[in-house]
């Protein structure tokens, strides 16, 4: 599916808005106002998408994602549905249930995962997801490891003044535990609208300071978003995801279906297209074909955060699907 030359391979699906932790970067203390259920696509809806994303449009990896898709009821019986569709069916996931579901997601044909784990400190933890759960987002990392989720990735949000001292202790972490550590630049999707570009901690910043303990050779930039370094001792390596200081727009090949059934071209779109009224008013294949392919076509040429024309988007990352 083709929007400013590019084919857009990567369908990032929220299955659903809800969330079991209130990250601070991300959702308001009280959370959100959640989508009814009756307004959530169902299993057989998200399917039918994502089918014809693949068979017609291109789409080569699917990424599950939310809110919290863990807190979706049967999420199994989803990836069930959809890992023959492609061989790349990953979960976006802040870790707190894996230690349950790591081995039947595994099963049902998930092939990777990534584990949002932002503190190695457990009160630091408390205070940045405002809930008690540090020891079990370990355990659902060692858990995907165990169950042979590969590559298990830990994602990291820096924010400064915050965590931005565990760069280095995160890497570590990373290296022992076989996972591999992607720093993400803190972006403006935070639903308090606290975001601040002093808070930013850059690419180039965090570079230098996992280069002072563990040195690091950067590996050429493919089409990935992230800027990935190997560590030159051949233990693995990170990468960081440059969304504020370096953005990947050029190169963005995501499309985003939100658990309300509205399809994003952009994080930063402030609309989408709504998929779920064509979906439920029985509209045929090429129809919706046609809605997609208009929805990438109306892509924008970059987000433009920092300039003065940037507008916030009104819903949270959490709301739009990370
Ligand atoms: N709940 C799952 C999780 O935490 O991984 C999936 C959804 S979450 C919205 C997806 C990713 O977005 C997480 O890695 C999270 O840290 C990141 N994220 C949330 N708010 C962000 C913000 N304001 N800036 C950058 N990343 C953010
Ligand atoms: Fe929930 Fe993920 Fe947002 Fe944290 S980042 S509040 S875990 S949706």
């Amino acid at each position: 599916m083709d929007g400013f030359g590019r084919t857009h391979r990567d369908l990032r699906v929220s299955v659903t808005d809800r969330c079991n932790l209130r990250c601070t970067y991300c959702m308001p203390e009280d959370g959100l106002e959640w989508t009814d259920r009756a307004q959530l696509l169902s299993f057989e809806e998200i399917e039918r998408v994502a089918r014809l994303c693949v068979e017609r449009l291109g789409v080569r990896s699917i990424r599950l994602t939310g809110g919290e898709p863990t807190v979706r009821a049967d999420l199994t019986s989803l990836v069930g549905r959809l890992s023959p569709l492609v061989d790349d069916l990953a979960l976006t996931t802040n870790g707190t249930r894996l230690r349950d579901l790591a081995d039947p997601l595994a099963r049902a044909g998930l092939r990777r995962v990534n584990i949002s784990l932002d503190t190695l400190r457990p009160d630091r933890f408390l205070r940045m997801t405002r809930r008690d759960a540090f020891d079990s987002v370990l355990d659902g990392i060692r858990a995907a490891v165990a169950v042979g989720l590969d590559p298990v990735k830990i994602n990291c949000v820096v924010v400064r003044g915050v965590n931005d001292d565990e760069v280095v202790d995160l890497v570590r972490f990373g290296r022992d535990v076989g996972a591999t550590v992607r720093f993400i630049e803190f972006m403006p999707l935070d639903a308090s609208g606290a975001w601040d570009r002093d808070a930013v901690v850059s690419l180039d910043e965090i570079v230098e300071r996992v280069n002072g303990a563990f040195p690091v050779r950067p590996v050429v930039r493919g089409d990935a978003p992230a800027d990935r370094f190997r560590f030159v001792d051949g233990r693995g390596e990170f990468g960081v995801i440059p969304s504020v200081t370096n953005a990947f727009c050029d190169r963005c090949d995501r499309i985003r279906l939100s658990a309300d059934g509205e399809l994003r071209n952009c994080l930063f779109a402030v609309d989408g297209t709504d998929l779920r009224s064509l979906l439920r008013s029985g509209a045929d294949d090429e129809a919706l074909e046609l809605a997609i392919r208009s929805c990438v076509a109306a892509k924008w040429a970059g987000h433009g955060i920092g300039r003065v024309d940037f507008i916030r988007p009104p819903r949270s990352m959490s709301q739009i699907g990370g």
